[in-house]
């Protein structure tokens, strides 16, 4: 069995499960946009690399 613990009522929860049965938490839902959040993050952070230090280093663009 692939159980969580729902994190408002602490009701043993499938992990491929929406939400709590018990209190109607979604939880797959929450899951997902954090990793939506995460993914931009690690995005904008990349092209602020890119653009502050490896555009400059090849010539191609340089920060005003
Ligand atoms: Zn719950």
């Amino acid at each position: 069995m692939n159980l969580v613990a729902c994190p408002d009522c602490d009701h043993q929860v499938s992990r491929i499960a929406e939400a709590c049965p018990k209190c109607g938490r979604p939880l797959k839902h929450r899951q997902t946009t954090t990793g939506i959040l995460a993914a931009l993050v690690i995005g904008l952070l990349l092209c602020w690399l890119l653009v502050t230090f490896i555009l400059p280093r090849l010539g191609i663009w340089y920060p005003v």
